[in-house]
């Protein structure tokens, strides 16, 4: 039996373990951490400190899917939809960006942190959160894990789920793995950054603006907008209401480096200016996104990067092919093939 272990529990460490378990069953013991409390990684959805069941995506919003992926994933929307997870939008979006036409857009009435938790609950790995692996050295035919102010494991292969420039932070022998080339091709890895403001609000109350949800075209602040329980489509009697607001990537720059509980009341003012008359949230949750989407992947997208083939130490994510529900599944798939090949 082969010890694996996930370093990330987003959406490409949970399918990466769902694929696992499913095509190596009993062959594979699957070992998932997570430097984070919970799972869903950018696929967040934050619950409000006073009321669980008002909860707020942070991170993705909506799930679209081309004809292409429609038809290469099928069996992953299908298991999602059946399951309940992904249910289609029917909440109306305005202004750009929201695909349609072929398009098939989706939402998850559970917040989208629900998509990584189904693989991961499938997967029956072990998950670990509040394990934030700080260094990565080779033990003759293993690796040993290190944890933040833990004790270090060892496993027969490692795979790195996290954005790229926190591969490139780590510790150990990777460094010495990513020699010349291999190196280049991390660091030109580029990623998007903007803050996340979640709105509490208590049950009854009403925020009246005729959308579910609204990409602001002429804001250096703020760039999207959604009222969180009417794009999931939920009623306002199944929980309090809650609001998502992202900034726009040149406001993310431009505040990247500073707290973000300063941020965050920038932010409420703007959109206080934009809605007016909105009601006191209960309580809000700033988020800064260091890396948010990717905006430049390693070349060719080749879905994994393996730096070395035994002990296996391979690396997958958004990184290595696009930013969205199939950019991580293609690079599950691709880390999987390696995985099964090599163990
Ligand atoms: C604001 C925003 C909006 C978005 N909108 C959409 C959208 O509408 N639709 C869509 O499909 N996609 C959207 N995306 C993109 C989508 O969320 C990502 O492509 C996807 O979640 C990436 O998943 P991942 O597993 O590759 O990486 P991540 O989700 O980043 O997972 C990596 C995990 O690794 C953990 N980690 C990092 N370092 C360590 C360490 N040293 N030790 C242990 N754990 C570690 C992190 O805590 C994290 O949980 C959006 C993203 C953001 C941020």
């Amino acid at each position: 039996m082969s010890r694996v272990l996930i370093v990330g529990a987003g959406l490409t460490g949970s399918v990466c373990a769902c694929l696992l378990r499913r095509e190596m069953t009993n062959r594979v013991n699957i070992v998932v951490w997570d430097k984070s409390r919970g799972a869903g990684g950018r696929m967040s959805t934050s619950r409000s400190p006073s009321d669980a069941s008002c909860t707020v995506d942070l991170g993705a919003q909506y799930i679209t899917a081309t004809p292409h992926y429609a038809q290469i994933h099928h069996s992953f929307y299908e298991e999602l939809l059946a399951s309940g997870v992904l249910k289609p939008l029917v909440s109306l979006a305005e202004g750009e960006l929201m695909k349609v036409g072929d398009h098939k857009n989706y939402t998850a009435p559970l917040g989208v942190s629900s998509i990584v938790k189904h693989f991961l609950k499938q997967s029956e790995a072990e998950v670990l959160f509040d394990r934030h692996v700080t260094h990565i050295c080779q033990k003759g035919i293993r690796w040993e894990a290190c944890p933040k102010g833990g004790q270090p494991e060892q496993f027969d292969a490692v795979v790195l789920t996290m954005p790229v420039p926190q591969i490139l932070q780590l510790q150990g022998d990777v460094g010495s793995l990513l020699e010349g080339s291999l190196r280049q091709q991390l660091e030109a890895v580029s990623y998007s950054s903007r803050y996340a403001l979640g709105l509490f609000y208590q049950a009854g109350a009403h925020i009246h603006v005729p959308w579910a949800a609204k990409y602001i075209a002429d804001n250096p602040c703020i760039r999207f907008i959604a009222i969180d329980n009417k794009k999931r489509n939920l009623e306002p009697s199944e929980c309090g209401p809650s609001i998502v607001v992202h900034t726009s990537v040149p406001f993310g720059m431009k505040h990247l480096e500073e707290d973000k509980d300063q941020v965050g009341p920038i932010i409420l003012e703007e959109l206080n200016k934009l809605l007016p008359g909105l009601p006191e949230p209960h309580s809000i949750k700033c988020q800064k996104w260091r890396y948010s989407q990717v905006t430049s992947a390693v070349a060719g997208c080749p879905g994994q990067m393996t730096l070395l083939s035994r002990p296996l130490l391979v690396c997958g994510g958004d990184g290595f092919t696009h930013s969205n529900l199939d950019g991580c599944i293609e690079s599950a798939l691709k880390v999987c093939a390696v995985l099964k090949s090599s163990l």
